[in-house]
């Protein structure tokens, strides 16, 4: 909670610090990690600076993936003694993490972190979406009545979600936009509103402009956004003055052009980052294939911890034109997310010029609907020569946080080609 409060300077002479101290230990207790510093010859006194951390070689989830469990859980720890979770990728590979106790607690502590910036007391009751809930649960504080939490699944369907919902009455919820829409649409439906007293905190997925003002709408309730991974639970949030922090006393972020060089404040770049506190299971220049901005602003909430803009994500969530633009998923998907009758839909790029649009209709989905759809989708593509295909379906494979990923570009997948 001090952290955050420290000044640019300070905050990044605790980088430094925790950064040395991490890469000594990698080095030490970590076969994979001991034998990447090898292969480069490099040894923990090359790193005095956060900069420094430049001429360690990025690594991936491939890799990752491939050394798991035993050269990349470190020696001291027993896998059966961590906590485990898995990313979800929307790839289908899926990296089996484990955090020592230590550092899960640490992240707990980031996020709580976040919820108090957002006025969250220990007596409010918070709700919120997962897999599989919080590792660590029903602890004695929480027999007394503190830091009361409702878990609700991704794979309930919507209906019992909403019961629980009304049922727990929460004062808070973190949930992932995609299903907080499902939920706005059909209490929307019945004209009802559930009002969420204290915040709401959007996890992950792209919340569009118009998402987030129908969600706000039917909670009654502001929405702020978070950024974060399985890997490293969180990496920024957005406090109340609308500054995107990032987590600099967690994780170490860089941002980086087609060279692998820093951008420059307000340039975009590739994310790589570095987990401060992880031993159990390091992480040190791990590209988690999203894309963002630093920023060198000061956020008039005060805090020091460095701000930052989340680009849409990655390469394949952009539709790519045949003239070479790219198109913002942010621009075609509200029409699709609030159309009527749309229950659920994919809109895949197969090629540059050749949109299919996977999608689960309802009754109120007619012919004009789809009309219009394909009207709007051509105002924003502007290029008419691009063909539009509707695929009804009855089902559409699902990616992160159990939901279809709204725009799926097979034309550019690869991070360096942009
Ligand atoms: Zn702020």
């Amino acid at each position: 909670m001090r952290n955050q409060w420290k000044s640019p300077g300070e905050l990044k002479k605790l980088q430094e610090k925790k950064l040395r101290s991490l890469l000594r230990y990698a080095y030490d207790r970590n076969e994979f990690y001991h034998r990447l510093l090898r292969k480069h010859d490099l040894s923990p006194s090359d790193f005095r600076t956060v900069d420094d951390i430049r001429r360690f070689p990025s690594v991936n989830k491939a890799v990752m993936m491939e050394n798991y469990p035993q050269a990349i859980v470190s020696k001291g720890f027993e896998v059966s003694d961590c906590i485990h979770a898995a990313t979800s990728g929307s790839t289908g590979q899926n990296l089996n993490l484990v955090y020592d106790v230590r550092t899960y607690e640490y992240y707990m502590a980031i996020t709580y972190r976040n919820f108090a910036a957002l006025g969250y007391m220990p007596w409010h009751k918070l709700a919120y979406t997962r897999y599989e809930s919080f590792k660590i649960e029903n602890q004695f504080y929480e027999k007394l009545g503190i830091t009361r939490r409702q878990f609700i699944s991704v794979f309930s369907p919507p209906e019992k979600q909403i019961a629980m919902l009304k049922a727990f009455y929460p004062d808070s919820v973190t949930a992932y936009p995609s299903i907080m829409i499902e939920w706005a649409k059909m209490l929307k439906n019945e004209g009802e509103t559930l009002e969420i007293p204290v915040f709401i905190r959007s996890e992950a997925e792209i919340l569009t402009k118009e998402a987030r003002s129908l969600i706000e709408d039917v909670f009654q309730s502001p929405i702020y956004e978070e950024y974060g991974s399985a890997e490293f639970v969180q990496f920024a949030w957005e406090c109340k003055d609308r500054g995107y922090h990032i987590s600099s006393d967690s994780v170490l972020l860089e941002f980086l052009d087609d060279e692998g060089e820093p951008v420059a404040p307000g340039e975009e770049g590739e994310i790589v980052v570095t987990s401060l506190e992880a031993h159990a299971m390091p992480f040190i220049r791990y590209k988690i294939n999203d894309r963002g901005v630093p920023l060198d602003d000061v956020c008039s909430c005060g805090r020091g911890l460095p701000l930052m803009k989340l680009v849409v994500g990655r390469n394949d969530d952009f539709v790519w034109l045949p003239n070479g633009d790219r198109v913002n998923p942010r621009m075609i998907i509200p029409y699709f997310e609030l159309a009527p009758g749309v229950k659920e839909f994919r809109i895949v790029q197969e090629r540059e010029d050749w949109i299919r649009i996977e999608i689960i209709t309802g009754s109120e989905f007619t012919d004009e609907v789809q009309k219009k759809l394909t009207h709007e989708l051509y105002t924003v593509i502007k290029d008419h020569t691009v063909e539009i295909q509707f695929d009804f379906c009855e089902e559409i494979p699902r990616g992160r946080h159990n939901r279809p990923r709204p725009i799926l570009s097979r034309v550019r997948k690869d991070a360096s080609s942009v």
